[in-house]
């Protein structure tokens, strides 16, 4: 579905590695994979990502 594409940390130009993330929200923990930097360990989260995922989180909240 979605392309790799190869993502460069723009703080130490280390190529990004797919990791499993964990998020926190509203005391909700959730986990994602998504590219981290091995050097300083910084994730890339991509605005459609975390709109989505903000999203997701609303949904089940309001569900409840
Ligand atoms: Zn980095």
């Amino acid at each position: 579905m979605s392309e790799e594409r190869k993502l460069i940390c723009s703080k130490c130009g280390a190529e990004l590695v797919k990791r499993q993330v964990m998020f926190s929200y509203m005391r909700r923990t959730f986990g994602h994979e998504v590219p981290v930097c091995p050097k300083c360990g910084k994730a890339y989260i991509s605005r459609e990502l975390a709109e989505g995922k903000m999203a997701e989180v609303e949904v089940l909240l309001e569900d409840k």
